[in-house]
């Protein structure tokens, strides 16, 4: 059964054609999604309503545009429609939206850990973490500019321009850390990632690539890549999906240095 996804002129015209494509395409159409209305779920069958919640006080300082997130509903509940409001409204109806991230548990973001190729015959151990939050600044060029992106770009994190070349180092102070119980390299475990004060930012359990932890182990680093639903379907697209995510520059990323916490990981650290 193939899901309907409405969009109105008015809506589409504000997201412009990329994000539509990606509202109708493999990203978010085979997604389970919350209808912004009702809070109930709509299953990858049902059709959707596609709302530009458009949120007038929240303003890029740089650019003077305000801020929209593109959000679903039932149909029924709201057609495809342009919903202007603000900052305190949102909060005062559904808790920080903008928070929203921070706030879900553990469900908010897709991770794999494995190895990429660089091509030169040497490959390097890499985390991807995939939020699947959309927003985007409505700005009134045909440049929409993904926020997850950009807000990880003012922490530091570098835009990521191929997958050959390892970005460099990430913002100080930022680790990951990787807990597992059982010593064969591919075993599951909890890959926390950590703020500068030791807050845990994002926490995911992971079945990491069978080379991915011993990598770690002999480097203690591992590159980290982040963006927004670009991991949706990484069984059947895989690599494919990164380097398109890449091309269209929507991943940003760092060097970061990893804590492996669990047996199996006493190789001897390479000198740096
Ligand atoms: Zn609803």
């Amino acid at each position: 059964m193939t899901r309907t996804v409405h969009i109105a002129a008015d809506v589409a015209a504000a997201l412009g054609p990329e994000q539509v494509a990606r509202l109708t395409g493999p990203e978010w159409i085979d997604q389970r999604v919350q209808c912004w209305e009702c809070d109930g779920w709509m299953e990858t069958g049902e059709d959707v309503a596609v709302l530009l919640v458009r949120v007038t006080d929240l303003v890029d300082p740089d650019t003077g545009a305000s801020t929209s997130f593109a959000l679903h509903s039932h149909p029924a509940c709201s057609p495809s429609k342009i919903l202007v409001t603000t900052d305190p409204e949102i909060r005062a109806r559904r808790g920080a939206l903008a928070t929203q991230r921070d706030e879900d548990e553990g469900d908010d973001v897709d991770a794999v850990a494995t190895v990429l190729d660089t091509g030169r015959g040497s490959a390097y151990p890499v985390v991807m973490f995939s939020y699947r939050t959309e927003l985007i600044a409505d700005s009134p060029g045909p440049e929409r500019v993904d926020l997850v992106v950009s807000g990880l770009m003012s922490f530091g994190w570098h835009l990521v321009g191929n997958l050959a070349n390892p970005p460099g180092p990430g913002p100080a102070g930022f680790r990951l850390r990787f807990t597992h119980e059982r010593p064969a390299p591919a075993s599951p475990g909890v890959l926390e990632l950590l703020d500068p004060a030791g807050q845990v930012e994002t926490a995911v359990e992971v079945t990491p690539g069978r080379y991915w932890r011993p990598g770690v182990a002999i480097s203690g680093q591992t590159v980290l890549l982040q963006g927004s639903r670009y991991l949706t379907d990484w069984e059947r697209r895989g690599r494919a999906a990164v380097k398109a995510a890449v091309r269209a520059g929507s991943i940003v990323g760092g060097i970061v240095p990893v804590e492996l916490r669990g047996p199996g990981n006493d190789v001897p650290r390479a000198r740096r």
